[in-house]
């Protein structure tokens, strides 16, 4: 039988800024719930072609989308707040995309992976939206064709930044709402 090996290598996240003293730590609501949501992005891989592929490898035990608590995909919006958009995304697959995010709970969050997702890439035609910020707000964008699993996981690392530093009031607010108008969305 193989000996049981433990992974030893586990790593804490870092405790958010605050004061502490002696049997006590204070910080910031914000700070808590940024630290948590950062490191439990449920992804919806919304994938279409060859972007995909690259997704899969870095689900994989190689890249392991999992150390950074991303590995509960989910394929259904209501379960999920990190929609990841990887592929070609032609006009009539637009509107599919569109329902897709609005189905998702906020706080969402959009990471277009790909030359294709973030602006049409090498297909610039009539049939292919050029950049699904055409349709959909995007939080971060993901250069190359296709990027490597490593330019994946660094395009979800800006996203984690970005939800650990959010504030809790960013949603309900003018500004927010704005964005959303532009969009259409009410
Ligand atoms: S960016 Fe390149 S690899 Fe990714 S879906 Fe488009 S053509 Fe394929």
């Amino acid at each position: 039988m193989r000996p049981v090996r433990f992974n030893t290598k586990v790593k804490m996240v870092e405790m958010p800024e605050g004061s502490m003293g002696e049997g006590y730590f204070t910080t910031s609501f914000d700070k808590v719930i940024g630290l948590a949501r950062k490191n439990s992005l449920w992804p919806l891989p919304f994938a279409t072609s060859c972007c995909g592929i690259e997704f899969m490898a870095t689900m994989g035990s190689h890249y392991d989308i999992a150390r950074f608590g991303s590995e509960r995909l989910g394929f259904t919006p209501r379960q999920c707040d990190l929609l990841m958009v990887m592929g070609t995304i032609a006009k009539k697959m637009g509107p599919v995309l569109r329902e897709v995010y609005l189905q998702m709970a906020e706080p969402r969050w959009v990471l277009a992976v790909g030359a294709c997702a973030s602006s049409g890439g090498i297909f610039d035609t009539y049939s292919v939206l050029q950049g699904i910020d055409q349709i959909i707000p995007v939080d971060v964008y993901v250069p190359g064709c296709p990027p490597r699993p490593e330019g994946i996981l660094d395009g979800l690392m800006r996203v984690q930044d970005l939800v650990g530093k959010e504030s809790l009031r960013r949603r309900n607010s003018e500004r927010y709402q704005q964005l959303m108008n532009e969009y259409g969305i009410l």
